[in-house]
């Protein structure tokens, strides 16, 4: 059946509250229980954080920026971000995730700041979709969401998450190519246990075309891909 709008939502937030939550946890994590194709998830995912904190890092020292990390799972970017001395409101729609984060934060970040020395400012974790998020950010991060969503639900996710960023707003999404494509719609004649939720490709020009109404442009393009994640990363500042 088509689904529409909220429906893929409610679905989302039930997956990353329970099997997904269960998945996602091993995969962002640093356990060695993970079989071949997490593990490669893994990698690609920690090359597209990696090249975010440098396209961030690149624009000058983090310190007191404000920084809104949009669906945060576990913290992947969160830590590293507050870490360098950046003010990160990190939300997620499930409550299982910002439970995690949260636990992850407090242990990495304090682990190493027994001596009394000023610890960084730990993120502000919340419960929360991206479309109830409010407030200005200096910049807004929005990394492996809008997978789960189609386009004209990631147009509205796009230009809400715009209105929030002050200066930029990065994004990353599964790129839909003729080869992806492709590989998806064979990927789906063989269901998995792991294909809990459905997943979306969206075309570049797509995306763009959402940020130019709103009145940003792309400024930089970054492209990560290993065997079983690719990622299209974009960052984009007011036209
Ligand atoms: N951004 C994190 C990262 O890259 O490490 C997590 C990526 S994970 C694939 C997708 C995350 O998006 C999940 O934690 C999920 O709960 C969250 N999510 C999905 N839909 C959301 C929405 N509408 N608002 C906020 N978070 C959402």
């Amino acid at each position: 059946a088509e689904e529409v709008g909220g429906g893929d939502k409610e679905v989302v937030k039930e997956y990353f509250n329970n099997s997904g939550f269960q998945r996602w946890k091993k995969i962002y994590g640093y356990t060695d229980d993970v079989n071949k194709v997490q593990l490669d998830i893994r990698l690609g995912h920690s090359k597209t954080v990696e090249n975010v904190m440098k396209m961030l890092t690149d624009d000058g020292p983090l310190k007191g920026v404000t920084v809104c990390d949009a669906g945060c799972g576990t913290g992947c970017l969160a830590i590293p971000l507050a870490k360098e001395g950046a003010i990160v409101s990190a939300s997620d729609i499930s409550a299982a995730m910002v439970a995690e984060a949260e636990k992850q934060a407090r242990e990495e970040i304090l682990r190493d700041y027994t001596d009394g020395s000023p610890a960084p400012v730990l993120p502000k974790f919340e419960v929360s979709d991206l479309e109830s998020i409010d407030g200005k950010y200096d910049t807004v991060v929005c990394l492996d969401v809008l997978i789960h969503y189609p386009q004209n639900k990631a147009d509205e996710m796009i230009a809400h998450l715009a209105s929030l960023a002050e200066k930029r707003l990065i994004l990353s999404f599964a790129p839909k190519t003729f080869y992806y494509d492709l590989l998806k719609r064979v990927g789906e004649l063989f269901p998995g246990p792991s294909k809990a939720t459905r997943a979306y490709l969206h075309a570049e020009a797509d995306v763009e075309k959402a940020l130019q109404k709103v009145g940003w442009r792309i400024r930089k393009r970054g492209l990560i891909t290993t065997q079983f994640y690719f990622a299209r990363l974009v960052e984009a500042v007011p036209a």
